[in-house]
């Protein structure tokens, strides 16, 4: 079974195809980064894929459920462009909060485990109204781990972050791929993406123009993909 299905998705804004016909595959512990130029459809696909949008036309499954079910959503972690934390609580406070929505059994612990993780445990009581962007941008991605997902589901991950998060974020995304979580994200950075993926889908004006392993000369080339099956 695949970790993430999309069967024939489309999307239309209006008249306008954002998605025409989307058929991809993740297995369970593979990367896929999704790259292509802006408005290919990427960030519309991802808020598909989590349920955040319906599509017009097709499916998704995610760990064979529907995106949209509770029991699917615990099972996934989410970075999009917003930061998704309350200003005005404290970082244990935010990550106690989304823990406990998530049900998970010792919320506080959990939370506390996860400033660590992301070197915020030292600002744990501060209010995140007061954090530099960097502390915000960590604490969403300890947010988005927090409930152990086994997918993650990330739009344009590295573009927001300052180089520490950047780090913490790699770290993570390694580890998590270690432990055999599912990785789909969208990206323009082509070359921290490809450093990770095992796989790598090209968006065309809302169409897959190339889905496949990612290889050792994509690695080495980043501009390669665009090359060879970009619309020039
Ligand atoms: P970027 O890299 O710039 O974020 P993207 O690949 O994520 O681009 P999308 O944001 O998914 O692309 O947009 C795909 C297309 O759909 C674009 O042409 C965009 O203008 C259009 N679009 C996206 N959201 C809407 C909306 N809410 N209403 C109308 N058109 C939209």
């Amino acid at each position: 079974m695949s970790a993430v299905a999309v069967d024939g998705v489309w999307k239309y804004y209006g008249d306008f195809p954002a998605l025409r016909d989307i058929r991809l595959e993740a297995p369970p512990g593979s990367c896929l980064a999704l790259i292509g130029r802006n408005g290919a459809g990427k960030t519309t696909l991802l808020r598909i894929i989590a349920g955040f949008s319906r599509p017009g036309k097709g499916q998704v499954r995610i760990l064979g459920g529907s995106p949209r079910e509770t029991a699917t959503r615990r099972n996934v972690g989410f970075i999009g462009h917003g930061i998704a934390v309350y200003d005005e609580l404290s970082a244990l406070e935010n990550l106690t909060l989304y823990a406990k929505l998530y049900g998970l059994e010792n919320p506080r612990q959990a939370a506390l485990e996860w400033l660590e993780h992301t070197g915020l445990e030292r600002v744990k009581d501060g209010l995140v109204r007061e954090f530099s962007r960097g502390m915000r941008q960590r604490l969403a991605v300890a947010r988005a781990f927090l409930h152990n997902p086994s997918v993650l589901l990330l739009d344009e991950p590295f573009t927001a972050l300052d180089d520490r998060a950047i780090a913490v974020l790699q770290r993570l995304l390694r580890e998590g791929l270690g432990h055999g979580k599912t990785i789909v994200m969208s990206t323009h950075q082509l070359r921290e993406a490809l450093e990770l993926a095992s796989h790598v889908a090209l968006l065309n004006r809302g169409q897959v123009a190339f889905h496949g392993p990612c290889t050792p000369e994509m690695v080495a080339d980043p501009g390669l993909v665009y090359a060879r099956y970009g619309e020039g």
